[in-house]
């Protein structure tokens, strides 16, 4: 995805920004953090920024944004550095998978200061394998940092949670959706109509990755985005009102999954 946030500063959540300035300023090493909150909010993207923090090569003596010039920042960013590991913990779940994990955290890393495996959905592990994870959490390795995804907090072991400093993603505010996607607006030197980002940042409920996705077909459209262009690709966006119905039916939220799909069909999707 184009113009996720690639420093601090640039973070779409205000509450993110402060605690990860304050762990910077602090200089602090941490072993573990864990990510929790609602999907599209971001955590993805601040998982890799951390990832270049403890990287970037400007960072060597004291934490600080990452340069995102420097050889580490550029090989985390196009995603070829063999340091940072990313495990979608949906599909590779089972305890092979982590003794594998844990038999790779024994080496150093190769390229970069730290090895950086970000876990993403962790509460799906099985037991077995929380069990795994929670010996290496108990002594992690001092060149390892480990960052776990959630959108599901309960369904994680408190032993698991103990051992990391958590991050909480909230649902964005209105203004912290029009800041995100005025950035994209900045780098692709558009125009916007009155209103337009208001209405998107009010129709995506929240989530960053919805937003600014719809924001991307509409600028390939159109070099001067208007509301209406938003509008159109809300409402005839299929993928976008499916995603919402299953998620309510996910969430066995019978009414919230009736109401999704009575606009569904007013909308003739
Ligand atoms: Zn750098």
């Amino acid at each position: 995805m184009k113009y996720r946030p690639r420093t601090i500063e640039e973070l779409d959540l205000s509450g993110v920004r402060r605690i990860l300035g304050e762990i910077v300023k602090a200089n602090k090493t941490v072993h573990a953090y864990l990510l929790t909150g609602p999907r599209g909010a971001g955590k993805t993207s601040t998982a890799r920024v951390l990832a270049r923090i403890v990287n970037c090569e400007q960072n060597s003596k004291k934490l600080g944004e990452p340069c995102n010039k420097c050889s580490a920042c550029e090989s985390i960013l196009s995603g070829s550095a063999l340091d940072v590991i990313e495990i979608d913990a949906a599909s590779n779940r089972g305890i092979d998978d982590i003794r594998e994990l844990k038999e790779k955290i024994r080496l150093a890393p190769a390229y970069l200061r730290t090895k950086v495996y970000i876990i993403d959905e962790v509460h799906m592990l099985t037991s077995e394998a929380f069990n795994a994870l929670l010996k290496t959490l108990e002594e992690p390795p001092t060149h390892s940092l480990f960052i776990l995804c959630t959108t599901e907090l309960h369904k994680v072991p408190e032993t698991i949670v103990s051992r990391c400093t958590q991050i909480q993603f909230t649902k964005a505010t209105t203004e912290e959706m029009r800041r995100a996607f005025e950035r994209v607006i900045k780098g692709e030197e558009t125009t916007v109509e009155e209103g337009a980002l208001e209405y998107l940042a009010k129709a995506v409920d929240g989530s960053f990755r919805d937003g600014v996705k719809i924001l991307d077909q509409a600028i390939s459209n159109s070099s001067n985005l208007m509301l209406q262009d938003l509008q159109e690709i809300v409402s005839g966006s299929r993928g976008y009102m499916i995603d919402k119905l299953l998620q309510a039916m996910i969430a066995k939220d019978g009414v919230l999954a009736l109401f999704e799909l009575n606009e569904g069909v007013q909308k003739g999707v």
